[in-house]
C-alpha cells in the first residue's frame, strides 16, 4: 500500500491551534486544582472513563480501527461520539492515522514512530506532522469501509462540538 503521506520523521510547519489548545486545558487543569471538588473530581474521571475507555480504545481503536467486534450503527456511531470528547480528532482522522501506522510501524511511514524519538512518538507527532489532517484521498484509501457513511462524515468534521457541549454543562 502507498500513501500520499510524507514521511513522518520530516519537521513539518506548527499545528498552531493543536498547540493552543493542548496549551489551554492544561491551563484548565490548573484552575481546576485550586477550584478542587470531589464531585467534579468523580465527574472527571468518568468523562475520562467515557471518552479514553469507551470512546478511543473501544470506539476508535477496537472497533473502527480494527473491526475487532460488531455492534448495532446506533452503538457504533454512540462510541465515536465519545471518542471525539478525548479531542484527539475525527473517528475518519484518527483510523486513518492509526491504521497507516500499523501497515508502516516502524519505518519512515509510521505517523508517530519512536524511531523518530520518544518526544515525536508521544506528543510531537501531534504538533507538527500532517497525521492531525488527512487529506480525504487518504480518508477514502485507509478507511473505504466507513469514509462514506454520511454520518460518521459530520462527526468527523465537527469533533470538537461534543466538547464545547459537555464543556458547558
Ligand atoms: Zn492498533
Amino acid at each position: 500500500m502507498t500513501t500520499s503521506i510524507p514521511s513522518a520523521g520530516q519537521r513539518l510547519s506548527w499545528n498552531w491551534s493543536t498547540l493552543f489548545f493542548v496549551t489551554v486545558f492544561h491551563l484548565l487543569a490548573i484552575w481546576a486544582l485550586i477550584n478542587f471538588s470531589w464531585a467534579n473530581l468523580a465527574a472527571a474521571a468518568i468523562l475520562w472513563w467515557i471518552s479514553g475507555s469507551l470512546g478511543i480504545g473501544l470506539g476508535y481503536h477496537r472497533l473502527l480501527t480494527h473491526r475487532g467486534f460488531k455492534v448495532p450503527k446506533w452503538l457504533e456511531y454512540t462510541l465515536s461520539i465519545f471518542g471525539t470528547l478525548a479531542l484527539q480528532s475525527g473517528p475518519l482522522t484518527w483510523v486513518t492515522t492509526h491504521r497507516i501506522h500499523h501497515a508502516f510501524t516502524e519505518t519512515d511511514r509510521d505517523p508517530h514512530s519512536p524511531r523518530n524519538g520518544t518526544y515525536w512518538a508521544h506528543m510531537g507527532w501531534i504538533f507538527r506532522g500532517k497525521a492531525q489532517n488527512q487529506t480525504w484521498a487518504d480518508m477514502q484509501r485507509y478507511c473505504p469501509d466507513f469514509a462514506n457513511d454520511p454520518i460518521h462524515q459530520v462527526i468527523n468534521k465537527y469533533y470538537y462540538i461534543p466538547t464545547i457541549v459537555e464543556l458547558h454543562h
